[in-house]
């Protein structure tokens, strides 16, 4: 279980997580959704000790963020927005080899788990292409499976379908689905409800940096403030 207790987090003045308390359960679908500014980013970057909370605390399958970031770390996955930001290496196989590498796996290990990680995202045998010549759907894909391979217990992703065409989108969601299905809860930070809402089973609504809406998606997307009437009908 992810928990938060009065998470607050500032930039200079601005308030961007305002004493946010909240509980994600393991192995759900979690939406985190909100206007441009509401928080949503910064939250989530308290989940994996990206940032450190100033005031509050955020534990994770029991580990306190702050106390142990790497231990933290080793439980949750990320995806940030631009994929290409988050790649160190050249090739596929050596990016998602990378973490495990770093947590002092031995070889057969960390081969072990990139092989898995990558046959989760339909990547199998193609460890030795370069991410340079990737489409932004298989680009995706690679950053999924360099989270995957920590083996984490949670996988957030910020904004994964930035840039992406609908079928490298609905491919993005299949992998998604496909985890869920093994026990890897997931958590998207999204303002496109589109074909997520549907798959989720909690959606975080987030408006000035407070949680403004938690529920089903379906019962509560309408009470999300400052978003369009358009998504919310979509969703009926
Ligand atoms: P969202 O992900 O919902 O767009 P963010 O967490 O990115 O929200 O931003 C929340 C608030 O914090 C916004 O007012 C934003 O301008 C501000 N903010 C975010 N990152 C920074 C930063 N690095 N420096 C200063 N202000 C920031």
């Amino acid at each position: 279980m992810i928990r938060v207790e009065n998470l607050t987090a500032t930039y200079g003045e601005v308030i961007a997580v305002d004493d946010i308390s909240v509980n994600i359960d393991d192995g759900g679908f979690v939406l985190v959704v909100g206007a441009n500014g509401s928080g949503k980013t910064t939250f989530v970057r308290h989940l994996n000790a990206l940032l450190e909370p100033e005031e509050g605390t955020v534990e994770v399958d029991g580990i306190d963020v702050t106390a142990d970031p790497i231990a933290a770390r080793a439980n949750i996955g990320m995806v940030f927005q631009q994929p290409r930001d988050q790649f160190v290496a050249a090739t596929i196989g050596a990016d998602v080899a990378f973490g495990p590498e770093n947590l002092g796996l031995d070889r057969e290990e960390v081969d072990r788990r990139v092989e898995s990680a990558l046959q989760a995202v339909n990547l199998d045998g193609r460890a030795n292409d370069r991410i340079d010549e990737l489409s932004g759907g298989e680009q995706a894909r690679v950053a999924i499976a360099g989270a995957l391979a920590m083996e984490p217990s949670y996988l957030v992703l910020d904004e994964p379908f930035t840039g992406l065409d609908q079928p490298a989108r609905e491919s993005v969601l299949d992998q998604l689905d496909a985890l869920q299905a093994d026990g890897t809860g997931i958590l998207v930070v999204t303002h496109d409800l589109r074909d997520l809402h549907s798959r989720a089973d909690r959606l975080l609504g987030m408006h000035d940096g407070r949680i403004v809406v938690d529920g089903p998606p379906r019962e509560v997307a309408e009470e999300l403030p400052g978003i369009d009437v358009r998504v919310v009908e979509g969703l009926r």
